[in-house]
């Protein structure tokens, strides 16, 4: 068997795995201070299916451009990450994330490629039809809604690739609990293959007492968040705190939660998520921005590293009163406003850059799998072979040294190497 390594070696993003030319794991993009990169080459056309681990762009955003460079197989995903796929295609493409690379590249192709989706269910095993004795199962994956890691069962052999994983229960999701044996080859991702997370809940303890501190000086806060699952978590939890304010939502995180409700069995807490939804208000137009901000409140909007989206809208109005604060809840990439607003207390808006004079905080609300869960796998599981990817170069090695005597061996590839097994 050959595996190629099309992205994700040794770099988060673009993960695309090939299998004999036959499956494909993932057709991600890789969105870089420079522009956007895309898997490397090769023959779309002869792919037989796509096994898609979930909604997010790394994963998902090469689909397109795949469907228009003539890929035509199924792509079997959980109905879920099928409706969140559609919503994050859409809105890059609204961006022009992708267009700017690819000009050959038209909305149609998102419509086409969604029509090739056919619905997996977690647990179950199905037959891919065009090649015999193939099999493939779908785990809860407790990244995002909808994710999964995906075992295939190819030419006798036991594959098992992670996708991106989280162990710990979240208020949310499910953390992943699935338990294998005997399994030739683990594909794992390794983001935080080299370092571990603050404990959940007293992050969370900080996150509302800080808010709380914020709100009784007669600040309001601001919360840049990603629109898939990030947002969700943070609504159940301020519902679920004693905060008296009103809370508003922006963005397309909107868009997710409706989704989320009405397909409430991808969540760990659907009656939860309903309180949420009753708690929170969404903002509808650009005058509403005005508004909110009369009072003292919370706004959940997108985009979560700060680079587009409502949160520019926001950021114009409260940058210069010292009385706000800025919240920020995941990781914050390199060039991205997020990022200069965690070093310099600085954004740039319309091209100027402006200093944010409130208060900044970050939180750890990871949906990755820290290191000691990630061991925790590979030293459970025991492959035969382990392929480490989607991690930088420190992560994976400090990942790999850590797991050495849990697998026969050890890859870790480059963009474009091949893994023969
Ligand atoms: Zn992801
Ligand atoms: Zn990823």
């Amino acid at each position: 068997m050959q595996f190629t390594f099309h992205g994700a070696g040794r770099e988060v993003g673009r993960s695309c795995i090939e299998l004999d030319n036959t499956f494909l794991f993932d057709a991600g993009l890789k969105i870089t201070e420079h522009g956007t990169e895309f898997p490397t080459n090769f023959d779309h056309t002869k792919i037989q299916a796509v096994l898609l681990s979930h909604a997010h762009l790394d994963h998902t955003g090469a689909l397109p451009l795949f469907n228009h460079e003539g890929m035509k197989c199924p792509i079997f995903t959980t109905r879920m990450t099928k409706l969140m796929t559609q919503v994050l295609l859409e809105d890059s493409f609204h961006i022009e994330l992708i267009t700017h690379i690819h000009p050959a590249y038209h909305e149609n192709n998102i419509f086409n490629v969604l029509k090739h989706f056919q619905d997996v269910n977690y647990d179950k095993e199905y037959s891919v039809p065009s090649i015999s004795g193939a099999t493939f199962q779908f785990l809860d994956a407790g990244h995002i809604p909808g994710s999964a890691s995906i075992l295939l069962k190819y030419k006798g052999k036991n594959i098992l690739y992670t996708g991106d994983v989280n162990q710990q229960t979240t208020l949310l999701l499910e953390g992943a609990h699935y338990a294998l044996k005997n399994v030739d080859v683990m594909i794992t991702e390794s983001t935080y293959g080299d370092r571990g997370h603050p404990d959940r809940k007293q992050t969370e303890q900080r996150f509302i007492s800080i808010i709380e501190e914020v709100l009784n000086a007669g600040g309001s806060v601001l919360l840049p968040s990603f629109a898939v699952g990030r947002a969700q978590e943070l609504l159940i939890l301020l519902s679920q705190s004693k905060l008296e304010c009103p809370i508003y939502l922006d963005g397309m995180a909107k868009k997710v939660m409706d989704i989320c409700i009405s397909n409430q069995m991808f969540v760990r807490d659907a009656a939860a998520l309903r309180r949420a939804q009753k708690r929170v208000r969404y903002i509808t137009s650009p005058m509403d921005r005005k508004k909110v901000l009369q009072e003292n409140c919370i706004i959940i909007t997108t985009s979560g590293m700060v680079t587009g989206g409502p949160v520019m809208d926001y950021l114009k109005m409260m940058f210069f009163e010292p009385k706000h604060a800025l919240l920020l809840t995941g990781y914050q990439g390199d060039g991205t406003n997020g990022r200069l607003l965690l070093q310099e207390k600085a954004a740039f808006v319309d091209g100027k850059k402006v200093r944010w004079e409130g208060r900044i905080e970050q939180f750890d609300f990871s949906a990755h799998a820290g290191q000691p869960d990630l061991i925790g796998a590979v030293q459970r599981i025991r492959p035969t072979h382990l392929i480490i990817n989607h991690g930088d170069e420190i992560a994976m090695e400090t990942l790999a040294q850590q797991v050495k005597g849990f697998a026969k061996k050890i890859y870790m590839p480059q963009v474009d190497e091949t893994v023969e097994i």
